[in-house]
């Protein structure tokens, strides 16, 4: 499986890739161990930064990179920590003690949205809806598996199918 094509819009581009954090070394992600990542290009599949920087590669390029936290998942938004009546738990925590760093779920009429526990009283759970990510810059160093053409179904769904992809 090799060839000479390069990453491309419509293409679909298969990486190995491990993301530190930049001041701390600290790895928050990794392909390691697993399936590489497979992402349509020119589809936002991928935070801007992450694609803009493979544009060209071909497969067994090695690539490391830093992005500022605009390339990637942008900047802090403090109206995205809400303030939540704790009797709204309710039912969780019959099942489940509540505690701050936990990352939870909300079902929102846009569909679901993660959140995390920054403060707990006994009437409010403060709860952080900005990416974990957000705010910061991010090193990623990357290795370009496997590209190939998308086909009309990809293009259609508009992600990639197949390991490290979507899976219908
Ligand atoms: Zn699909």
């Amino acid at each position: 499986m090799s060839n000479n094509m390069k990453i491309e819009a419509n293409t679909v581009a298969s990486v190995h890739y491990t993301g530190t954090l930049p001041e701390s070394g600290e790895v928050f992600d990794s392909s390691e161990g697993r399936d590489p990542l497979s992402f349509l290009v020119g589809h936002n599949q991928m935070i801007p930064g992450f694609e803009a920087n493979l544009m060209g590669c071909g497969i067994g390029e090695r690539k490391e990179f830093t992005l500022t936290a605009d390339e990637a998942y942008g900047q802090r938004d403090d109206e995205a920590v809400m303030q939540i009546e704790r009797a709204n738990f309710a039912q969780l925590e019959q099942e489940a003690a509540l505690e701050v760093g936990m990352q939870l779920v909300a079902q929102m009429p846009h569909g679901p949205a993660p959140f995390t526990i920054t403060a707990l009283t006994d009437d409010t759970v403060t709860a952080d809806f900005n990416h974990a990510l957000a705010g910061e810059s991010l090193t990623f160093a990357v290795e370009v598996v496997d590209v190939r053409e998308a086909s009309a179904e990809e293009l259609a769904h508009g992600h990639a199918h197949g390991p490290g992809g979507h899976h219908h």
